[in-house]
């Protein structure tokens, strides 16, 4: 099944500008920027990012207030805090043995930045869409299918309409031509807390802003991840 997997993916991979690099730095950002946005909204902001930022050391000497702001659209921007504290590490002591002692790394990005970036090819990183093809084929792939799966995953074994007549392993799946019952719906950003968070940090991204003109909620929450400061006088500000 990995043969026709692998087969398949020669034909049909996206070509994806992280897929051309093996530097380390470069993996862990599209990692990130990947871990809660589409790929065709990481693409020019990843681009962007390594211009600006192309090296660990680079990243590591920018102000926190300035990746705050290059983050902005990417949403969930505690992600950019992260990066940036992960980039200090590495500039400091280097690549940490295991990388999860990183902030913002967890198994799945440690495991990605094992297999794309430092050739531990053997390495898995498991993501709902391995979880998924895994499950409805009922084989276990090996880490030289990593990328394969991430684009049968994300074109064709569809979480919630798989497209198993164009599917390369729909011969030997026995899911083929079934649905799931409950795949998961993502939760509504349209008037959550979340949407607050973010216009909120938006404004302030733009220029400080006195604490009486903004959602009070929401500035705690952004105190409390260190995305905004609050200055003596009130005034609200990146840190
Ligand atoms: S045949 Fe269908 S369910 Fe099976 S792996 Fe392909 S797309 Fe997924």
């Amino acid at each position: 099944m990995e043969a026709e997997l692998i087969a398949w993916y020669g034909r049909a991979k996206r070509d994806l500008p992280w897929r051309h690099t093996h530097d380390p730095y470069a993996i862990l950002v599209s990692e990130v920027m990947l871990q809660q946005t589409q790929v065709d909204r990481v693409v020019p902001r990843y681009l962007a990012w390594l211009q600006r930022w192309p090296t660990v050391e680079a990243l590591a000497n920018a102000t926190a207030a300035d990746v705050i702001r290059a983050w902005q659209g990417l949403g969930y921007n505690r992600r950019a805090l992260a990066l940036h504290h992960a980039a200090q590490a590495v500039a400091q002591d280097g690549w940490p043995d295991t990388l999860t002692a990183l902030p913002g790394v967890g198994p799945y990005t440690a495991a990605a930045l094992r297999n794309f970036a430092f050739g531990d090819v053997d390495i898995l990183p498991h993501d709902v869409n391995v979880d998924r093809i895994e499950r409805r084929t009922g084989h276990g792939f090996t880490g030289a299918a990593a990328q394969a799966l991430m684009d049968l995953g994300a074109t064709v074994c569809l979480a919630r309409i798989p497209r198993c007549d164009v599917c390369p392993l729909a011969a030997a799946c026995p899911s083929k031509g079934t649905r799931d019952t409950a795949a998961r719906k993502q939760s509504r950003f349209e008037g959550s807390f979340r949407q607050r968070r973010a216009a909120t940090l938006r404004l302030v991204s733009v220029a400080d802003t006195p604490g009486e003109s903004l959602d009070r909620e929401a500035v705690e929450a952004l105190v409390t991840d260190g995305l905004v400061i609050v200055l003596p006088n009130g005034t609200v500000a990146l840190p």
